[in-house]
C-alpha cells in the first residue's frame, strides 16, 4: 500500500502520540470487545477483531451527532419577543405583519385566519371577506401566493409560506391608489364605536391598508378604532364624529385619503433576548429571532428561515468576533447580551479574520485521509507541529483560545495519523508489544480521518477525568463541537469534521 508523505511515527510510540501509560488505562476485566466511537479499541487485552467493522462504530457517531445538534435550554417553540415585530415593520415601511407561529389550513378560524386573509388581501391577492374563516377563496388565495412565491402549493400555511408572506412586498404607505384591495366594498351600515362583527372588521381592515392604525383587526370597534376613523375622517377632508357612515365609507373605498404624517412606526422595542442557548442544528421561532437580530445588525445569516445552520453559525461567531467574544458559534447567555445591547457592543469593525487566519493555524495541504476503511483525499492544517483536518483544527484552536482565558493550556498529543502511523500502532498493539495501547484497524481509526485529537488530559483515570484539563474540556468542548469518546478522557473528535465525511 502506498504510504503518503507525512513524516513517519516518531519514537517512542506511546510517549509522542500522548496516550497515557499503560498503567493508566489497563481496562477492566469485563470491558466489552466493542469499538468506541473513535474506532478504537475498548479492550487491549481482547484479540478477537471480528468487531471491528465501521458498522459498529457509526452507530455512536450517529447518536452523538444526532445528540450535539439539539437546542439546550429547550425553549425554542416558545412564542418570541417583539423584536422582529419591529424588524418587519422597519425592513418594510408599510407592512406591521409579522407571521404568527401556527399552522393553518381551510377549516381553520380565528384572530389568525384574519391576520393571513388580511395579509394576502394587503398583497393583492383575494381570500374573500376578512371573516376569520379559512374557506376555499382564502384556500385559493393562498395557493395562489404559493404558487408565485415558488412554494408548493398545497394550500397549507406554514412556517414557509408566513415567512413569504412576512418577506413579501408590502405595499408603499405613499402611493397614490389604495394599496391592493381588490375586494373591498363598502357595506351598507353605519358604524360607530361600540359596534362588533365582521363589518367592524372590513373596517379596521381598511383603515389598515390606508395607512391608519385601528389596533387589531379584532372585529369591535373601540376607541383605537374610532381615533383611526377620526384620523381618516380628518385626511378626507371630513367632518371627524368617528362615526363610519355612507360618506366615510364612500372616502374609504376611494381610497385617496392618507395619514398627514407617515403612519407611525412603532417605536424600535428593545430587543429582548430569549432565555435560551442556541446552536447549530437548533431550529424554531427563537432562531428566527436570532437571525432577525443578525440582520438588523449587518451580519447576514444566510437567510431568516428559523434553521440554525452553517450560515447563521458564521454570522454568529462573525458577531462574536466583531464582539470581542469567543467565537463558538453557540448563542448563550453573553451572546444574548451583546445581541440586546446592539450596536454598541460592537468592539472591532470591518472584515472578521478569515478562519484562514485563525491565530495558530500552520499551512493547510490535502493528503490522504480514511474513513471507514476507504482512502480519501481531505485538507490537514498544520497546528502545534502536528496535522489535524482543516475544520478541526480551527475548531480546536477556537477552543485552545477559550482555554488559555481561563487558564487552562491545551496540548494535542496525537492528530492526523497517516496509514503508515495507524499500521504501526495497530501491529504493535495486536502483537502486544509493550507500551502499545489500543489502536483500531489501520483504515479506521478517526485519527485517520483528522478530526480526532489527544489531547493533554494527563493525570486522570481512564474513565473519569479529574485533572485541570479534562475538567475544562469536559465542561467546554462541545462548545467548540468536540466530544470524548466513553473510557478515552483523551481522545476527542470534532463532530461537524465527522458528519462531513460520512
Ligand atoms: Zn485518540
Amino acid at each position: 500500500m502506498k504510504v503518503n508523505s507525512n513524516p513517519p511515527t516518531p519514537r517512542p510510540v506511546n510517549r509522542k502520540l500522548g496516550a497515557p501509560t499503560p498503567a493508566n488505562i489497563t481496562p477492566p476485566a469485563a470491558a466489552p470487545s466493542t469499538f468506541a466511537a473513535d474506532g478504537q479499541i475498548n479492550n487491549p487485552a481482547t484479540t478477537n477483531l471480528s468487531p471491528q467493522t465501521p458498522a459498529s462504530i457509526a452507530p455512536s457517531i450517529q447518536r452523538d451527532l444526532t445528540g450535539g445538534g439539539q437546542v439546550t435550554g429547550g425553549l425554542a417553540q416558545t412564542p418570541t419577543t417583539g423584536a422582529p415585530r419591529a424588524r418587519s415593520a422597519a425592513s418594510t415601511g408599510a407592512s406591521r405583519f409579522t407571521a404568527p407561529n401556527t399552522v393553518l389550513r381551510s377549516g381553520a378560524k380565528g384572530a389568525n385566519v384574519t391576520k393571513l386573509q388580511q395579509r394576502l388581501k394587503e398583497l393583492g391577492y383575494d381570500p374573500g371577506p376578512i371573516d376569520g374563516s379559512f374557506g376555499p377563496k382564502t384556500d385559493a388565495a393562498v395557493k395562489a401566493f404559493q404558487r408565485k412565491s415558488g412554494l408548493s402549493q398545497d394550500g397549507v400555511v406554514g412556517p414557509k409560506t408566513w415567512s413569504a408572506l412576512e418577506k413579501a412586498g408590502a405595499p408603499a404607505p405613499a402611493a397614490p391608489a389604495a394599496p391592493a384591495a381588490p375586494g373591498f366594498k363598502a357595506p351598507n351600515v353605519t358604524l360607530k364605536q361600540g359596534a362588533s362583527g365582521q363589518h367592524v372588521k372590513t373596517l379596521q381592515s381598511r383603515l389598515k391598508d390606508l395607512g391608519f392604525n385601528p389596533g387589531s383587526a379584532d372585529g369591535s370597534f373601540g376607541p383605537k378604532t374610532s381615533g383611526a376613523v377620526k384620523s381618516f375622517q380628518k385626511a378626507a377632508g371630513l367632518g371627524q364624529d368617528g362615526v363610519v357612515g355612507p360618506k366615510t365609507w364612500k372616502a374609504l373605498e376611494k381610497g385617496s385619503a392618507r395619514p398627514s404624517a407617515p403612519a407611525p412606526a412603532p417605536a424600535a422595542p428593545k430587543f429582548n433576548a430569549p432565555n435560551v442557548t442556541l446552536k447549530q442544528g437548533a431550529s424554531g421561532q427563537h432562531v428566527k429571532t436570532l437571525q432577525n437580530r443578525l440582520k438588523d445588525l449587518g451580519f447576514n445569516p444566510g437567510g431568516v428561515d428559523g434553521k440554525f445552520g452553517p450560515g447563521t453559525a458564521k454570522a454568529v461567531r462573525n458577531f462574536q468576533w466583531a464582539a470581542g467574544l469567543g467565537q463558538d458559534g453557540v448563542v448563550g447567555p453573553k451572546t444574548w447580551s451583546a445581541l440586546e445591547k446592539g450596536k454598541s457592543a460592537i468592539k472591532n469593525h470591518g472584515t472578521p479574520p478569515s478562519n484562514a487566519n485563525v491565530p495558530g493555524l500552520g499551512a493547510t495541504q490535502n493528503t490522504t485521509g480514511y474513513v471507514n476503511g476507504r482512502a480519501r483525499n481531505i485538507q490537514v492544517a498544520k497546528v502545534e507541529g502536528k496535522l489535524a483536518e482543516v475544520d478541526t483544527a480551527k475548531a480546536y484552536l477556537r477552543m485552545k483560545q477559550a482555554a488559555a482565558r481561563d487558564g487552562v493550556h491545551l496540548q494535542i498529543n496525537s492528530g492526523f495519523r497517516t496509514m503508515e502511523q495507524q499500521r504501526y500502532l495497530y501491529n504493535g498493539w495486536i502483537n502486544r508489544k509493550p507500551g502499545f495501547n489500543p489502536a483500531a484497524k489501520p483504515g479506521y481509526s478517526n485519527h485517520q480521518s483528522g478530526v480526532a485529537l489527544d489531547l493533554n488530559t494527563q493525570g486522570v483515570s481512564r474513565s473519569q477525568g479529574t485533572g485541570k484539563v479534562y475538567n475544562w474540556l469536559a465542561k467546554n468542548a462541545h462548545k467548540y463541537g468536540f466530544k470524548r469518546i466513553p473510557i478515552e478522557h483523551w481522545h476527542w473528535e470534532y463532530q461537524p469534521g465527522l458528519a462531513k465525511y460520512r
